[in-house]
């Protein structure tokens, strides 16, 4: 493994870097208060990454994208994650999965995303089935030639802008009595699906998630992605992804809120000296920082591994695991050295302590990633 960034890596962090100190963190205050980004505003941000070249960087070349390679990208994320979730919506990173389509749907759904002309969200969480995926309710039966679907999911972020969704579906069961999940594209607009405001939440105000309601929603075959009863495969490739992209951001979101709690308890004068020269203060900076460092190598070395080509599954598990529970400590404790103005929306440091809650909630728990990691490492035992 080779610990430098390549010329060409180092340019992508320096141009991301700057890009969402000059671009995208001055909007965040404004965001915050209104709790949404103006469709004009994100067409803009779309419009200016577009000319900086990095839009849909995790996209192969052949289909117009960036065609970064998994460490190169992880990279990326890492900066982008100093930025409000709800801004970075609009740095299109179309879903990988898109690339199993047909040459038509390709055409038709992968291509206008990475153009920066239309946007994907996807829906696989339900209110009876979040964790247990293969729990799911939400059906599709065969009709004639199309397929039928009904159902709710919920939780689906940036559905609200999103112009269509990639929805998995139970499509019967097979010979275990497992319910057989398949994977259709379904058009906004299309009758009988509806896409409702969903939950305020604590954590990322402005990136909103939505309810989606399908009603006899009747789809044409054709809009059936991959093969029929292997959407959990693709579902897989997806969260595999998203999982290291998670991982990813919270690195930077701790780096972001570690420079400003360094820079405090420089500046911050008590009983006629910096806090920092405290033990307590000092300490846990000493923490912060090895815990970020940590959570940074676990996060690279699984995009490397990636790159190699390895099964990076558990790997990328421990990289979110340890990311996403680094981020909630790491805030807490910047939090706290910034004493009472850290709980002040004048400084941006409550805000970063309640974005962190929910990274160990999406894309699988804590509890999910621990029990992926404990699984694959009893399966060569045979327990
Ligand atoms: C803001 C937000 C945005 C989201 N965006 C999307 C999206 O775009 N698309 C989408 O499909 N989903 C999305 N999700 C859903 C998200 O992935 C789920 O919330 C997550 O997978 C957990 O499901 P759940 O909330 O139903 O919790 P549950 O599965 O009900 O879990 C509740 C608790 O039980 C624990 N638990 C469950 N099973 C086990 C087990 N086997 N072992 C140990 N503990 C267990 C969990 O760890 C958790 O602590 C989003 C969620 C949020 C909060």
């Amino acid at each position: 493994m080779d610990f430098g960034l390549s010329h060409e890596q180092q340019l992508v962090v320096d141009t991301v870097r700057g890009f969402v100190e000059h671009e995208l963190q001055p909007l965040e205050r404004e965001v915050e208060r209104t709790g949404r980004v103006p469709r004009e505003l994100g067409r803009e941000i779309q419009r200016k990454v577009r000319d900086l070249g990095f839009y849909a960087p995790n996209i192969p070349e052949e289909y117009g994208g960036g065609g970064l390679d998994h460490l190169t990208f992880t990279l990326l994320e890492r900066e982008l994650g100093r930025a409000s979730m709800a801004l970075t919506v609009f740095w299109g990173r179309p879903s990988n999965i898109l690339c199993a389509g047909t040459a038509e749907q390709r055409e038709r759904y992968l291509l206008p995303c990475v153009r920066g002309e239309a946007i994907d969200a996807l829906a696989m969480t339900e209110p009876d089935a979040g964790s247990d995926l293969r729990g799911m309710s939400c059906s599709a039966r065969r009709a004639g030639g199309d397929w039928v679907i009904n159902g709710t999911k919920h939780f689906i972020s940036h559905a609200d802008v999103a112009d269509f969704v990639i929805l998995f579906a139970a499509t019967g069961e097979d010979e275990a009595g497992r319910r057989r999940i398949s994977c259709f594209l379904v058009d906004r607009g299309t009758p009988g699906f509806e896409i409702r405001p969903g939950y305020n939440s604590v954590s990322h105000r402005g990136y909103h998630n939505a309810t989606l309601t399908f009603d006899d929603c009747r789809l044409p075959a054709a809009q059936m992605l991959g093969e029929e009863g292997r959407g959990f495969e693709l579902a897989n490739t997806w969260l595999h992804a998203t999982r290291l992209t998670v991982a990813a951001m919270c690195v930077g979101r701790a780096r972001r809120a570690f420079d400003l709690a360094l820079a405090y308890a420089a500046q911050r004068k008590q009983f006629g000296q910096p806090i920092g020269r405290f033990q307590g203060t000092g300490f846990k900076l000493a923490d912060m920082i090895t815990e970020i460092d940590a959570a940074d190598w676990l996060t690279l070395a699984a995009a490397w591994q990636l790159d190699q080509g390895q099964d990076a599954n558990r790997a990328i598990s421990q990289a979110k695991l340890y990311a996403s529970e680094m981020l909630g400590r790491v805030t807490d404790s910047a939090l706290q050295i910034h004493g009472g103005m850290g709980l002040m929306d004048d400084l941006p440091i409550e805000r970063f302590w309640r974005d962190a809650r929910v990274e160990r909630i999406w894309d699988g728990t804590s509890e999910i990633q621990r029990h992926i990691i404990a699984r694959d490492l009893l399966r060569p035992l045979g327990a």
